[in-house]
């Protein structure tokens, strides 16, 4: 016998039962992009190494470890987009999107990244992103964290989850902090453990992100970037805190937080619930106004964020904020005689062009009446029509429990309501 040939490992079907949750989800953040003046963005889901390389940068976990890289057959290095914040600048510059305006984008898609897959943790999951441009101001910083807020909120979550913020500074306070915390940990190199004392060489400040229990103590008095801050940058920090003040948002200064990638500037923040164990982190976002000219082009402030939308998913599950999402017809049309199928059909396409807000499904499967109605019971539906053997059409409201004859104007009033 031939060997079944199965899905990827960490890529996942979104079978019929679960995709009008994806949609109702989809709709909500829509909307709420819509209602901020946000454009949407289509890219695509292949990128040159180089870029990741050059944006993300090499050494953090996505470049050096996660990327689905190969060659095409032109030999040109290719990957899977494990993100789509530098696919987003590189498309802004290469359409010179942002010459003397200013830009709010958002997009929806697939990201690749090769890690272990666990709860929470996929090798293709989706990310909604979202991206500015040409705004340097702590207002476009906070707009994004209302526009967060408003989307967790329509989705019913937002008392499950806490926001956190930090400012990792511009490059050269980063640098200066960088000196002092790489001195600290060398006194305490006994501390550290071996994704440290890689990290120590390569990313130190992601050493302060380290999980390791032993290593809390010593990272908890290890030197805060926050205090390393010049005036411009603690400045644009205290506004921002004055921002989510002034629209009751409530956030925890994290000095901690530092995220994964190196292009970020000044605010960084992440949205993070408990619900989901270690995989808790459901929107990560900040500003990278370096990020431009990383590619070449002049100086261009930006600021953006991007929610796991899978991640998203197994919170709402989690609270039980799926309940009232149904999956099932309005009405069923089933017929008792063998050869009444295309009557039936023709029926259930009346039906339809007089009923548009109601969810219509013709029983086409050739079964036997009892098989019919057993297998419309099975779907959930709220009404059986049955178009009986002497030409007769029967109305079963299942909720009611009534069952009786009616001719077809009859029953397209009752629903016409
Ligand atoms: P984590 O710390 O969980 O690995 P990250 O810092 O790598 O997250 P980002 O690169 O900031 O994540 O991506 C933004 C969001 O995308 C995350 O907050 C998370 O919700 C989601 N995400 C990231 N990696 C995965 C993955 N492998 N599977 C599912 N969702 C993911
Ligand atoms: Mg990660």
């Amino acid at each position: 016998m031939m060997s079944k040939i199965q899905s990827i490992r960490g890529m996942k079907d979104v079978l019929p039962d679960e995709t009008p949750i994806w949609q109702w989800l989809e709709s909500k953040v829509r909307n709420i992009t819509y209602r901020y003046g946000y454009q949407e963005m289509r890219l695509p889901i292949l990128e040159p190494v180089a870029l990741f390389e050059r944006a993300v940068g090499e050494s953090t976990d996505i470049v050096a470890k996660e990327m689905y890289n190969f060659h095409d057959k032109s030999g040109e290095h290719i990957t899977l987009r494990p993100e789509g914040t530098s696919g987003c600048v590189r498309a802004v510059i290469e359409n010179n999107m942002c010459y003397n305006k200013t830009q709010r984008l958002w997009y929806q898609g697939p990201m690749f990244r090769y890690e272990r897959p666990q709860k929470g943790r996929l090798r293709q999951f989706t990310q909604f992103g979202v991206e500015t441009f040409g705004m340097s101001g702590a207002d476009i910083d906070a707009e994004l964290i209302f526009m967060v807020r408003d989307i967790f909120r329509s989705l019913g979550v937002d008392q499950y989850v806490r926001l956190e913020i930090n400012s990792l500074g511009t490059l050269p306070e980063r640098l200066e902090h960088r000196q002092q915390l790489v001195s600290y940990f060398n006194q305490h190199k006994a501390l550290l453990d071996e994704d440290s004392l890689r990290r120590l060489e390569t990313n130190p400040l992601r050493i302060l992100d380290s999980k390791n229990p032993q290593m809390q103590e010593m990272i908890e008095v290890a030197p805060r970037l926050l205090n390393f801050l010049g005036e411009d940058s603690r400045q644009h920090f205290d506004e921002l805190c004055q921002l989510l003040d002034a629209a009751e948002i409530p956030y925890i200064v994290n000095p901690r937080l530092v995220r994964g990638l190196d292009y970020y500037t000044r605010t960084v923040f992440e949205w993070i619930t408990d619900e989901l164990g270690s995989q808790g982190t459901v929107c990560g976002g900040g500003r990278y106004d370096g990020l431009a000219e990383l590619f070449g082009s002049k100086s261009l402030p930006a600021s953006g964020f991007a929610i796991g939308i899978e991640r998203l998913l197994l919170l709402i599950q989690a609270v039980g904020g799926d309940k009232h999402i149904s999956n099932y017809p309005d009405i069923v049309v089933t017929y008792e005689n063998d050869k009444q199928n295309v009557e039936a059909l023709m029926l259930a396409n009346q039906l339809r062009s007089k009923l548009s807000h109601l969810k219509i499904l013709s029983d086409c499967s050739g079964n036997k009446i009892k098989r019919q109605h057993a297998n419309a019971l099975k779907s959930g539906c709220r009404y059986i029509i049955t178009l009986n053997a002497n030409q007769k059409i029967g109305l079963w409201d299942l909720e009611k429990n009534t069952n009786a004859l009616s001719p077809l104007e009859d029953i397209i009033a009752y629903f016409a309501h």
